[in-house]
């Protein structure tokens, strides 16, 4: 997430366990789980190496898949070399030279002759290497062909070592050999000859999870041949049905997984119904001064349609920045609150509680629902007063943080919680959230209230059946009506003076002005330019006879609160600032901004900060500064020069950067995928998806035999991580 990070230290996504039974104790007992230390050729030294990437078990190992594998041709004689092309080469080995430790070169250097001519292999930070090889024996190489001191050259390759005694024939075969994520200390090498002996070890103990059927219908090879094949493919198409099987599983596990959660809020849990009346729209409606748009009108009906179930609502409110969601969320509030129950509304940060509160203001203006924000700095004596009356039903509507969750908030009954950029809380408090009581209703097992989460993040559909696959989706897909264009432009460090030409200019019409910067405080390591640092230049040589504020992520509330003010009030014309601004700031004359670092951060990030202008009448400017030359960067800045769309921007950044980037942290919950791709593997997703939703549907707690040893890989694969799994 680079930059983002200062603010956002805890950004967390993963999914809800708003009703999680207690995790089911896992025995160890298979020879999968016995420590890798005892593995032949591994032991305790090396066991604290594999631990460093994760691998604690023989299961660990055995699923420590290679990331590709190489294609190896069939070996071709010395004189016959090409340089530059890859080859694969066998020979005896001449002569052999171990370099002592610690020293430059090579690792080991040989010889090798196959009766047409000599080639030089060497082996650089290969120590591992250096008593393997001897004269005499044969050797199969594979890797680029070089050149040194006028011999043909390996540098580097993979070897292999043959018997002597075995007639050539047997050695003339193509082979496909695996490449494993390697470390300084551990190479692919070693790692596939520890792999080995853990196979041998322990293979006949994998399972085949998948039941006969399924494996017929999607031409899966069994479980236990997928991984052997991973590892050792005899040709690059077995590689390739290997790789897909093992992918199957992880996104079958997942999408299982989250199936079962579902079923289970459908049927154990109670919400309160939260109807509609013609009246009540009319009356909702009434408090808003403009028509809604079609794309807010179909996703209030889907939440509608939600809240008017007995069944607890779970659903992702998603729009892009000015999509009008507040607008949404604030019909399904004033759904909640004619129904009699309360509406809690969460915000990440007390700014934007306070602004959300703000703007729920403007639209309740002389209504008779009781409203306030509770933040954690709101006054003891005021906070007492509120939560007496959060609890005896006097407050309708809570806006607020955090502190929300507290245990000492009761309420009377709460009907339904909306929570605004969800990913910035954690799932211990979404689960806090969901267990806050609602009015005790005859013959309910469990009663909890309908949630609804707000992001303005927009979700790519293969994340979204993943991270946030637990959750339905409604998506406002249009912006209203009026909306001025946003320019977006990249900014190279010799345009910068023409740059701030220009944003003088627009101070000069009355317009307003962020600027951004990555970092609050300058830092040795990142020659960043910090906001507190470089806010005396920006209102000395930059902006001169400008008013200019600071806003941060370290500011006091209170400070933080009052320069938003000024700026609201058009009293300052710039605010330098760091991403505190990304969300939710809403100043309709601010019509520039200015991106300091824009190569640091996240597409959806800088497409999130570029939202807060283009509110206004007038057409906005998003200047783009960067002086990295480096083409991935400009690249990805100008996919935001070309596009507004949210979606796309999102899309092309999940292909750029990978998920993990996406979502600002990897920690979304789930176990990582080992082998399947979310980009390369959608089709895949789809299908195991489909799968697990019609197993559910069939045996929606797994009760048939033949299902045993998939409950039991479900339990294996999410252990501790995830305890929801509550199959029978
Ligand atoms: P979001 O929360 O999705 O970023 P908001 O709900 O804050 O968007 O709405 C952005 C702006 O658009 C607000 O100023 C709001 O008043 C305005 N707006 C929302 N819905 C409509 C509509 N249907 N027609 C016109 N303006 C709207
Ligand atoms: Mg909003």
């Amino acid at each position: 997430m680079g930059p983002a990070a200062a603010d956002h230290a805890s950004r967390q996504f993963r999914p809800a366990t708003p009703h999680s039974p207690a995790p089911v104790a896992f025995k160890p007992q298979s020879p999968l789980d016995k420590p890798v230390q005892f593995v032949r050729g591994v032991g305790p030294q090396r066991a604290r190496l594999l631990s460093k990437i994760g691998i604690q078990t023989v299961g660990d190992l055995i699923e420590y898949f290679p990331f590709r594998h190489e294609h190896q041709g069939r070996p071709q004689s010395v004189d016959s070399l090409v340089l530059d092309a890859h080859a694969t080469v066998i020979g005896v080995v001449d002569s052999v030279r171990s370099s002592p430790a610690r020293r430059g070169g090579p690792s080991v250097t040989l010889r090798l002759s196959d009766g047409t001519g000599t080639v030089r292999v060497a082996w650089f930070n290969a120590p591992y290497l250096r008593d393997r090889f001897q004269r005499g024996q044969v050797l199969r190489i594979h890797g680029q062909v070089g050149e040194f001191e006028g011999l043909g050259q390996f540098v580097n390759p993979t070897v292999e070592q043959l018997d002597p005694k075995a007639s050539p024939k047997t050695w003339d075969f193509e082979r496909v050999v695996p490449i494993y994520k390697a470390t300084a200390s551990l190479s692919t090498i070693h790692i596939a000859r520890i792999v080995e002996s853990a196979l041998k070890e322990a293979i006949s103990s994998i399972t085949e999870p998948l039941p006969a059927s399924l494996r017929q219908r999607r031409q899966l090879m069994g479980r236990q041949e997928a991984v052997r094949r991973m590892h050792h493919p005899d040709q690059p198409s077995q590689a390739v049905e290997a790789r897909r099987r093992l992918a199957y599983d992880e996104l079958f596990t997942m999408q299982l997984a989250i199936s079962l959660q579902r079923r289970w809020t459908a049927t154990r849990a109670q919400a309160p119904r939260l109807p509609v009346t013609p009246e009540i729209d009319r009356r909702i409606r009434r408090r808003f001064p403009f028509s809604l748009t079609a794309a807010q009108n179909k996703v209030i009906s889907e939440i509608s349609a939600d809240l008017a179930r007995d069944k607890p609502m779970t659903r992702l409110l998603q729009g892009d920045v000015g999509s009008g969601k507040t607008v949404v969320a604030l019909y399904a509030a004033l759904t909640a609150i004619a129904n009699k129950t309360q509406c809690a509304i969460l915000a990440p940060t007390e700014v934007l509680a306070a602004q959300h509160f703000a703007g729920i203001e403007r639209y309740l203006a002389g209504s008779r629902v009781e409203r306030c924000l509770l933040t954690g700095k709101t006054p003891k004596s005021q906070r007492d007063r509120l939560l007496a009356s959060i609890a005896k039903g006097e407050i309708n509507l809570i806006v607020g943080t955090q502190a929300l969750l507290e245990k000492a908030v009761e309420f009377a009954d709460l009907g339904l919680v909306i929570v605004d950029e969800q990913h910035k809380f954690g799932v211990s408090q979404r689960a806090t959230m969901r267990g806050k009581k609602t009015a005790p209703r005859r013959g309910a097992t469990t009663v909890v209230p309908h949630y609804l989460v707000m992001t303005a993040t927009p979700i790519p559909r293969t994340l979204s059946m993943t991270v946030f696959g637990d959750l339905d989706i409604s998506t406002i897909d249009s912006l209203p009506p009026g909306r001025q264009p946003i320019h977006t432009k990249i900014v190279r460090p010799e345009e910068e003076a023409g740059a701030w030409l220009a944003v003088r200019q627009r101070i000069c019409e009355g317009d307003q002005v962020y600027v951004v910067y990555p970092l609050v405080e300058e830092s040795d390591e990142l020659d960043l330019k910090a906001a507190t640092v470089e806010v005396g230049r920006v209102a000395r040589d930059l902006l001169p006879n400008s008013k200019v504020g600071l806003l941060h992520g370290r500011m006091k509330n209170a400070d933080k609160q009052a320069v938003m003010r000024e700026f609201a009030a058009g009293r300052l014309d710039a605010l330098v600032c760091t991403t505190v601004i990304e969300v939710g700031v809403d100043v309709p004359n601010a019509t520039v901004m200015v991106v300091q670092h824009a190569e640091r951060y996240g597409l959806a990030a800088l497409h999130q900060l570029r939202g807060r202008v283009g509110r206004g009448s007038k057409a906005s400017i998003c200047l783009l500064m960067t002086d990295s030359p480096s083409g991935l960067a400009t690249e990805r800045l100008d996919i935001l020069c070309r596009t507004t769309d949210g979606f796309r921007i999102a899309e092309e950044d999940l292909r750029l950067r990978g998920p993990g980037e996406l979502l600002g942290t990897r920690q979304h919950g789930w176990p990582e995928f080992r082998v399947a791709n979310l980009l390369e593997d959608a089709d895949l997703l789809m299908q195991a998806r489909d799968d697990a939703a019609s197993l559910v549907r069939e045996d929606p707690s797994l009760q048939n035999p033949v299902y045993a040893p998939l409950k039991a890989d479900l339990r294996r694969r999410f252990r501790d991580k995830v305890a929801f799994i509550h199959v029978g």
